[in-house]
C-alpha cells in the first residue's frame, strides 16, 4: 500500500489556510549585534526558555555519552569530515556519477540566487503549484520561500517548529529546535486566528491543528522541498534525519522531490554513518537515533509504490568551495548539530536572532562572516566570550575557539574596526606592555576609583562605563592581591 493510500482522505480542517507570506527578516547590516540581543533579553520569557531548553539539551547529550568512549567517537567524527573536506572535489564527483546513474538530475548553484533560480525553474518545468518543506537551513540560506511564493508557488513548512515559524513571519532560533524563543500561549494564538475559532490551549490539540492540515498538503502538493544531512558518495544517496516523519512523506509522498544540499555535506560511504549518525542524533537531541533516519536514492522504480516520479539535487555552494584549503576550512566540518549553540554563554543569553542571518551560537558567528564577508557579517564574530565550551563539545571537534580568534584579527586587519576602537586597543596594548606605565595605569585607577567607591567597589553609575556600572558592581584593585 502506497503512502498516499494509506493516509490518503484526510480532509482540510474547516478555517485551516497556507500560511501568509512574510517578507524576509535578515537584519544583518541593517541593525547591530547589541540592537538585536537588546530585544531578545528585553523578553523575560525568552531569555528562561532558551536557557532551560539548552540546559535540557546538554544533560540529555552528557547522558547519552556517558557510557561510551565519547572522545574516541569525536575523534573518528574528526577524522571523516576531514578526509571528506580534504578530499571534496573527488567525494562530490563520486557522489554525481552515483545519483544520476540512480536517474537523480543534479544541479550545481554557485550562490544563493542561482539556487533560487534554479528551484523556480523547476517549479515551472514541472508545473508546480505547491510545495510541502522539511527542514532545511540550505533553504534559509537562500530565503528560497519568499522567492517560490514571488513565482506563485504555495509553500508549507512541514516541520512542527518551522510551521510555526513560517505562519508567525519569524525565523527559525536555533538549528534543531526552531521554536525555542516562542511559548506555547503564542502558538495558541496563533493557531485560534488560523482556525478562526479558539482552539483549546493544549500541545495535543495544538499540534492535532497543524497535523491535519499538513497531512492534506502533503497529499496534494506538487512536489517535496528538503535539504541534506549527508550526501553519500558511494551510493549517490541523499540522507535525511527527522522526529516527525515530515521528511519521509516530504521526500515520497509529492509526484517531485527537490532537495537542497551545501556541497561540503558529503561522505565517502555508508560505513561512515556508524560514527556520524550517533554524533549528530546525540549531540543534537540527546538520542541514540532519530525517529526518522530516510536515505533517498532517486526516483521511484518499477512496481515500488512509493517514491518520486522525478528527483533534482541542488548542490549549493555560496561561499563554501572559497574556504577549501584555507585556513578557515574546518568550518566545512560541521553536521550542524546545534550543540554549540546550547554550550555557549553569549547563546543562551541573546538566542538565535541576535546574530542576524540564518545560524547562531559559536557555528554562527564563524560562518556568517565566512559567507556574508566581514563587512556585514565580522561584527558577530565579536559576540563571544572566547571560553572554549563550543570546542569542548563539538562532536566533530572544530576548533571554533581558534577561528574565532583568527576572524577577529581577519577584521581588524581588514579595516573593519572602528577607528576609536582601534585608537583604545591601540592606547592599552601601548600602556600594559610596559610595566612602569602598566603599574602607573594600576595606581591612577585604584586613587579615582578608591575616591568614588565604597568598600571597595562603585556601585553608582559612572559616566563613560555606564552600561557596565547599571548592572554591577566595579570593584577597586586593592594594592596587593
Ligand atoms: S560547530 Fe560543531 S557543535 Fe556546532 S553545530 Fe557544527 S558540528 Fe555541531
Amino acid at each position: 500500500m502506497s503512502v498516499r493510500e494509506e493516509v490518503g482522505g484526510t480532509p482540510l480542517p474547516e478555517g485551516w489556510s497556507a500560511p501568509a507570506h512574510q517578507p524576509d527578516a535578515f537584519e544583518l547590516g541593517t541593525t547591530t549585534f547589541g540592537e538585536r540581543a537588546h530585544r531578545t533579553m528585553a523578553r523575560p520569557f525568552a531569555r528562561i526558555a532558551i536557557a532551560g531548553a539548552t540546559d535540557h539539551a546538554v544533560a540529555l547529550t552528557q547522558a547519552k555519552f556517558a557510557n561510551v568512549d565519547h572522545d574516541a567517537l569525536r575523534d573518528q567524527g574528526r577524522q571523516i569530515r576531514a578526509h571528506a573536506i580534504a578530499n571534496l572535489p573527488d567525494y562530490l564527483e563520486q557522489w554525481i556519477d552515483r545519483a544520476e546513474a540512480n536517474g537523480t538530475t543534479v544541479h550545481f548553484a554557485a550562490d544563493e540566487a542561482e539556487a533560487r533560480r534554479i528551484i523556480a525553474g523547476i517549479c515551472t518545468d514541472e508545473r508546480i503549484e505547491s510545495v510541502v518543506k522539511s527542514k532545511s537551513m540550505a533553504s534559509e540560506e537562500v530565503s528560497l520561500n519568499s522567492a517560490l511564493e514571488g513565482a506563485g508557488v504555495a509553500v508549507f513548512e512541514t516541520d512542527l517548529g518551522e510551521f510555526v515559524v513560517q505562519a508567525m513571519g519569524d525565523r527559525p532560533g536555533h538549528v534543531i529546535a526552531p521554536i525555542l524563543h516562542r511559548t506555547k500561549d503564542e502558538v495558541h494564538e496563533l493557531f485560534s486566528a488560523m482556525a478562526g475559532r479558539d482552539l483549546p490551549n493544549e500541545a495535543e490539540a495544538l499540534t492535532a491543528f497543524a497535523r491535519a492540515g499538513l497531512r492534506h498538503a502533503f497529499l496534494t502538493a506538487d512536489a517535496g522541498i528538503s535539504g541534506g544531512n549527508f550526501l553519500i558518495a558511494e551510493t549517490g544517496e541523499v540522507l535525511l534525519v527527522t522526529n516527525e516523519g515530515n521528511g519521509r512523506l516530504t521526500t515520497s509522498a509529492p509526484r517531485v522531490h527537490i532537495a537542497l544540499v551545501g556541497i561540503e555535506k558529503v561522505i565517502p560511504r555508508r560505513g561512515d554513518l556508524a560514527v556520524l549518525l550517533p554524533l549528530l542524533t546525540g549531540h543534537g537531541t540527546g538520542q541514540q537515533i532519530t525517529t526518522y533516519v530516510t536515505i533517498t536514492g532517486g526516483p521511484r522504480r518499477d512496481a515500488e509504490p512509493d517514491g518520486p516520479e522525478r528527483t533534482h539535487v541542488v548542490l549549493l555552494d555560496a561561499g563554501r568551495s572559497a574556504l577549501l584549503g584555507g585556513p578557515f576550512e574546518e568550518a566545512l566540518h560541521c553536521i550542524r548539530c546545534g550543540a554549540c549553540q546550547n554550550v555557549c554563554p553569549v547563546y543562551r543569553q541573546v538566542g538565535g536572532h541576535a546574530y542576524g542571518w540564518v545560524y547562531g551560537g559559536p557555528i554562527g558567528a564563524v560562518l556568517t562572516p565566512l559567507f556574508r564577508g566581514q563587512e556585514e557579517g565580522g561584527e558577530v564574530a565579536q559576540a563571544t566570550t572566547l571560553c572554549g565550551a563550543c570546542d569542548d563539545i563539538c562532536p566533530v571537534r572544530i576548533p571554533l575557539h581558534d577561528l574565532l580568534l583568527d576572524l577577529r584579527r581577519q577584521r581588524a586587519d581588514t579595516g573593519h574596526v572602528p577607528r576609536a576602537e582601534r585608537l583604545a586597543f591601540a592606547l592599552w596594548g601601548a600602556v600594559w606592555s610596559r610595566p612602569v606605565l602598566y603599574r602607573a595605569s594600576m595606581a591612577v585607577n585604584r586613587t579615582v576609583l578608591g575616591l568614588v567607591g565604597h568598600d571597595g567597589a562603585v556601585s553608582a553609575r559612572l559616566p563613560g562605563l555606564r552600561r557596565w556600572t547599571e548592572g554591577r558592581d566595579l570593584l577597586v584593585q586593592r594594592r596587593r592581591t
